[in-house]
């Protein structure tokens, strides 16, 4: 899951903290059938194993199969299907009516039913077994992300029960191994059964998220672009000597300037659409001169002293351009020895549109010194000359008929936050569907606390309240966008 943007959202959340105003409670408005099946159907899926190691993601494909079934789908609308025994996926279809002004493609839901390992030694409850205690649904999955697969499949038995034909099909695919492992759901089914799955955009409930403090919501994060990872290994070679002679090359001080170089350098200022749609939406929660920064920075041509104002708060800086840090240093040998080696890891977090390779380059231009050598540190730890020059894609569009009505929903169901489009530092399936076409929208409908977000953690847990509110939200949602028009 991509949730590293809870840090993000966090300096937001205090700075609109006082200014949101209350969030008014609301009624509850899932029937008690409902709130019973959304609980009974997540209680499941807790229960099932789903880790890489020994889990089975087939095994919770086909409950949810089977539930399906059992709520009247045609057995020829839901399928299990993987490329091993263990990696099974499953892709439903709630037919539409296609009705409406316009043609429309279906949409697509997805979510992932793997989870990370979880061991009941480390843990307080068994992470396989779903238990409420004080408020909170405990387990492996709680956030990440089975409370969403649950919600997914709630809402298609809801609509299926009350006759809800939506105006275009919506595809719900459950997958596995999005958090690791080698049989990648998303992937596979768009290589394999492409048709099963096209879709005109993606929602991906695996992004996102009410961000709340202290049960408040603050802010609607929506995950509309990612920032791209990349190491490099600064390396610097000398043949040394004893330290009581000197030479006037020495490779911890050709390091060490390189980096002070790489210190005073800021990469270009460059916004997107889903950036400029942040610093629009977030400019209304601060105070008048960050507000006053932030609307004049989406100007064109952007004011430059607001631009150096707002890149001396770390978050504002990291949103507006890529950013590139040492993070580890590492030379020399023996204290009375000249270093024959000195190296160091900068770590990049690269803005959209941009390759790895690109950056190498700008990295050597800025060191500006023939005697460091910059390579390029894979996901699997490997050093290689150079980098990929495949670019991060391109934020997708914020697309009217999905903004519009996330506002409207979601202004009904958490009064006072804003939606906010975000920009991930980590990576979900939404890069497959991106990459094939369909833009993927990361929304969650769940309210996580700030300082309680615990995916991939120990006691994982979600709010009761939380999750059904989720299981409503994301009822209203789908109606409202598939209401023929
Ligand atoms: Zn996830």
């Amino acid at each position: 899951m991509p949730r590293p943007n809870w840090k993000h959202c966090l300096a937001v959340a205090a700075l609109l903290l006082l200014l949101a105003p209350a969030a008014r409670a609301q009624a509850d408005d899932l029937d008690q059938t409902t709130r019973q099946l959304a609980h009974d159907i997540f209680k499941q899926l807790i229960e099932i194993n789903t880790t890489d190691s020994v889990g089975s993601t087939t095994v919770a494909a086909e409950a949810m199969a089977q539930r399906l079934r059992d709520a009247g789908f045609p057995a020829s609308d839901v399928v299990v299907l993987g490329p091993n025994a263990r990696k099974g996926n499953m892709v439903a279809r709630l037919r539409g009516t296609g009705e409406g002004t316009a043609v429309h493609r279906p949409i697509l839901l997805i979510g992932h039913l793997d989870v990370v390992e979880a061991r009941r030694e480390d843990w307080t409850t068994d992470p396989f077994q779903f238990v409420e205690k004080d408020a909170y649904y405990y387990g492996r999955g709680t956030q990440d992300m089975k409370s969403g697969d649950a919600i997914w499949i709630t809402t298609l038995i809801r609509l299926k029960r009350e006759g809800y034909q939506p105006d275009r099909d919506l595809i719900v695919a459950l997958t596995a191994d999005e958090e690791g492992g080698q049989s990648n759901g998303v992937d596979w089914l768009l290589k394999n059964h492409r048709d099963l799955i096209d879709a005109e955009f993606v929602l991906n409930a695996d992004g996102g998220g009410v961000d709340t403090v202290k049960g408040k919501p603050l802010i609607v994060e929506m995950d509309a672009t990612e920032k791209l990872y990349a190491d490099y290994q600064l390396t610097v070679t000398n043949p040394g000597g004893h330290s009581s002679l000197p030479r006037p090359d020495n490779a911890i001080y050709h390091l060490a300037d390189g980096l002070a170089r790489l210190e005073r350098t800021q990469f270009p200022f460059e916004l997107n659409a889903v950036t400029r749609a942040f610093f629009e939406r977030t400019a209304g929660g601060e105070s008048r001169q960050t507000a006053a920064d932030m609307r004049a920075i989406i100007t064109s041509p952007p004011d430059a002293a607001a631009v150096a104002r707002l890149s001396a708060d770390p978050l504002w800086n990291s949103t507006m351009r890529t950013t590139c840090v040492a993070t580890r240093l590492d030379a020399g040998h023996a204290n009375n020895a000249l270093p024959q080696m000195a190296r160091a890891n900068v770590n990049c977090r690269i803005l959209p549109g941009h390759t790895r390779e690109e950056v190498r380059q700008k990295l050597i231009h800025v060191l500006a010194d023939p005697q460091i050598d910059v390579a390029y540190v894979n996901n699997s730890g490997r050093v290689l000359d150079t980098a990929p020059n495949a670019a991060a894609l391109p934020p997708v569009s914020l697309r009217p008929d999905v903004m519009q009505t996330l506002d409207r929903v979601a202004g009904e169901m958490w009064p006072g936050a804003p939606v906010v489009p975000t920009m991930s530092t980590g990576a979900s399936d939404g890069v497959y569907t991106n990459a094939a076409g369909m833009p993927t929208y990361g929304i969650s409908g769940l309210a996580i606390d700030t300082d309680d977000v615990r995916a991939h953690g120990k006691d994982e847990r979600l709010g009761v309240e939380s999750y059904y509110r989720g299981v409503e939200f994301y009822y209203r949602y789908i109606m409202a966008l598939t209401r023929a028009r």
